[in-house]
């Protein structure tokens, strides 16, 4: 393989601030109760992966901006005109929030490239992108005149009762985000929480705060009442903060599944609803019918070296391949990876993002030696580049063959351009390693065959899976099963996350 220095453009330090100042990064603060303000409990740094500079420092909000915030976000909940307003009228302030998301998606790109070193090509356009969260206020605000409730038919003659249900908000909710796709997390639970009445106090990762920094004041712009939409930035412990406060009525979070089993443990304490977006270790069948195994190939490789290189909750991390395919998957696999280009995450020919912090490089490089250790056979990559991106947390993408199902590096999610190829010869093998796992988020299957896509689709214990592709749309769901997660996120699913229900019978005969 190609070095990856001989591949990367150069990172220069300068531009990643030359960047920062041209886009007017501020230092940043806590929204609350309709006011941008200082205060919280100190300031931390956050640091670019690319070179490890200083980009700007954030308000810890703590224990005490926690309180604020959940103390506004409670007034205009229970005193407030949000969670009643005519459908009309709810629409009517989400509209203008789609458009200038719109006008700004450029900047938001630009904003989350800063947040966590992806290539600007796909902030600008890629599935996590401004425009994506756009079209997710879009959806959403589409669905405000259209949640509705049942009625039901007499089931005996016993009682004359007309009976209906009704969907109302849940009150207010924690939405707490990743540092991976902050863009698209903002948008997937803030916009369904506002649009359903909700009033939302979100605490972006403490690693990435500027785009959302950005969309928080966008809706700040807006129209909203005080109160309905509230920042606190901080990390973990104002995220413990946050989630057990018992003035919150819901959390929705997308993380870690170690935070995530937190999360649901302290919840019982005022029984708060919950959505859990968490981690995964998706499988990808490869069948010898697929169409064409160059594809099928170059497709998995690339989930794992381009784009965020392999940091993605529903990248698949094992291929598994019929045997007779092998030899000829390493190969493709192989071909796409001299593909890959390091450097100026701003520079659109740049193709793959440095790993997020330098705990997490460490992290990464631990899986590459307990592969080995386990027996599994290093193909190619695994090593740190030097040269001008030696500042960086730069990890050159990993493909293990010879791997077992049952080792670490095929059972844990890394969390970085590692790919694991697990041979396989009968279907029934394929599923059932494919289902052995504590995790069920996404899953492919490569096969041109349409009765076994469908049959083993069906099989497969996971919340979504791509027959020959995979992506995913502001209007289907997805979410996981097991270790990775609670609830779905997307369509109408969510709605049915953002909303309780409500009987109401009346007595026809009073
Ligand atoms: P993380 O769990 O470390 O952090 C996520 C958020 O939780 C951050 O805002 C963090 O500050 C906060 N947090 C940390 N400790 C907390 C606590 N005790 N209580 C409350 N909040 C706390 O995850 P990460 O490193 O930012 O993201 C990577 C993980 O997220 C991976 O596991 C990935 O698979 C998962 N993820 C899942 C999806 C999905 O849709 N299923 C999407 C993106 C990322």
């Amino acid at each position: 393989m190609k070095g990856v220095e001989d591949m990367a453009t150069l990172v220069g330090k300068s531009r990643i601030l030359a960047i920062r100042d041209r886009l007017g990064v501020k230092p940043g603060q806590l929204y609350i109760d309709g006011q941008w303000r200082d205060g919280g409990e100190g300031r931390y740094d956050q640091i670019h992966p690319a070179t490890n500079e200083v980009v700007t420092s954030f308000a810890e909000a703590g224990r005490s901006g926690v309180d604020a915030a959940v103390a506004a976000a409670r007034r205009a909940f229970d005193e407030g005109p949000w969670p009643h307003l005519a459908a009309r009228e709810r629409k009517r302030i989400l509209q203008p929030i789609v458009e200038a998301i719109y006008a700004a998606e450029e900047e938001i790109a630009h904003l989350q490239t800063l947040d966590n070193g992806m290539p600007i090509s796909f902030s600008l356009s890629g599935r996590v992108s401004g425009r994506v969260a756009a079209d997710m206020f879009d959806h959403y605000a589409g669905w405000i005149d259209k949640i509705t409730g049942e009625t039901f038919p007499q089931y005996s003659g016993a009682t004359n009762m007309h009976y209906m249900t009704f969907r109302e908000a849940v009150g207010v909710v924690a939405a707490i985000t990743p540092w991976n796709g902050p863009v698209m997390t903002f948008a997937m639970k803030v916009a369904p929480a506002l649009a359903c009445g909700n009033v939302v106090v979100l605490k972006p990762s403490e690693l990435a705060g500027l785009a959302i920094a950005r969309l928080a004041d966008i809706l700040a712009q807006s129209d909203l009442p005080p109160g309905v939409f509230n920042l606190v930035t901080g990390g973990p412990a104002t995220g413990e903060a946050l989630s057990t406060h018992t003035g919150v009525d819901k959390v929705s979070f997308t993380g870690s599944p170690v935070v995530g089993e937190k999360i649901m443990s302290t919840a019982g304490r005022n029984m708060k609803r919950l959505t859990l977006e968490l981690g995964g270790k998706s499988a990808a069948l490869v069948f010898p019918d697929t169409r064409d195994v160059r594809t099928a190939a170059r497709n998995l490789m690339g989930l794992c070296s381009t784009f965020l290189s392999g940091q993605v909750c529903s990248t698949p991390t094992r291929a598994l391949v019929h045997r007779s395919i092998l030899d000829e998957f390493v190969h493709y696999a192989q071909e796409q990876v001299q593909e890959v280009k390091f450097g100026d995450p701003f520079d659109p020919a740049t193709t793959s993002a440095p790993i997020i912090s330098k705990r997490q490089l460490e992290r990464v490089l631990s899986y590459v030696a307990i592969g080995q250790e386990e027996g599994a056979r290093l193909v190619f990559g695994g090593d740190q580049p030097g040269g001008d991106l030696a500042g960086g947390n730069w990890v050159s993408p990993a493909l293990f063959v010879d791997v077992d199902n049952r080792m670490r590096i095929a059972q844990e999610e890394i969390f970085g351009p590692i790919l694991c190829v697990i041979p396989f010869e009968e279907e029934s093998d394929a599923i059932h390693m494919a289902n052995d796992s504590d995790y069920g988020l996404s899953g492919g299957i490569y096969t041109t065959d349409l009765s076994r896509a469908f049959r083993v689709a069906k099989a497969m214990r996971t919340g979504s899976v791509g027959i020959n592709g995979y992506s995913v749309m502001p209007n289907s769901p997805a979410g996981g099963i097991k270790r990775s997660g609670l609830g779905r996120e997307g369509g109408w699913a969510t709605i049915e996350e953002f909303t309780e229900i409500k009987t109401v019978m009346l007595n026809l005969d009073a």
